[in-house]
């Protein structure tokens, strides 16, 4: 049973809820993918059952095609925000952390050309392996934050924060507007380029701002 943890490993005080994800967030990753630049942000939501620990073996899905990595930092909601100003958002982020957004790439491809939603390709169970959760005030300024995702040790994919389309606090702020984030919940914030597959037995490595990183492996 997933559990939202801190960096050491230690339970936090918050039931695990909904993820909601923003899947255009960084121009370079929406080029790679050949997909129109948005004039708005496109949001998607998990469900909870999406969510597992980095920490532990990650078992990805089998017949339906590719299986991507997205890196992405993900902020834990620790209050309440409702059709919230973005001036007001920012406070309601109890824990920073990392996400893999896996999404099975050719299964959204057919969606996609369907005109149907993505839920089969992206909210499948096991489809949100999260790290810990560190404070905000640990890392400082949110919007400035280097990421990165390293496969069997070679870089996939790095970014930082400021690169995004659209700020932290504009897209909690849009979030709002129309789901209701609740304590628990968790935003992915998008992935920069470099998306690629995963096959079994890959080790990762991913870093957070330089000051911390964290280790998972694909099962076998
Ligand atoms: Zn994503």
């Amino acid at each position: 049973m997933y559990q939202h943890l801190d960096s050491e490993g230690q339970p936090l005080p918050y039931a695990a809820g909904k993820v909601v994800c923003v899947g255009r967030s960084y121009r370079d990753h929406v080029s790679e993918l050949n997909n129109p630049l948005p004039d708005q942000p496109l949001f998607f939501i998990k469900p909870a059952t999406s969510l597992v620990s980095l920490a532990q073996p990650l078992v990805l899905p089998t017949g339906h095609g590719a299986v991507h990595h997205e890196v992405e930092v993900a902020l834990l909601i620790g209050h309440p925000l409702c059709n919230a100003q973005a001036k007001d958002t920012l406070s309601a982020i109890v824990g920073v952390g990392l996400a893999l957004d896996l999404t099975l790439r050719d299964l959204q491809e057919t969606l996609k050309a369907q005109g149907h939603p993505w839920e089969r390709a992206k909210a499948f169970d096991g489809s949100c392996p999260v790290t810990g959760f560190v404070k905000p005030e640990s890392l400082g300024e949110l919007q400035a934050l280097d990421f990165s995702l390293s496969v069997n040790g070679q870089l996939r994919q790095s970014g930082n924060t400021s690169l995004m389309m659209w700020s932290i606090a504009e897209l909690l702020a849009q979030m709002s507007q129309s789901f209701t984030l609740t304590p628990g919940d968790i935003v992915l914030t998008g992935t920069p380029k470099g998306v690629s597959a995963l096959t079994a037995q890959d080790t990762l490595e991913l870093t957070l701002h330089g000051q911390y990183r964290f280790h998972a492996q694909i099962a076998g």
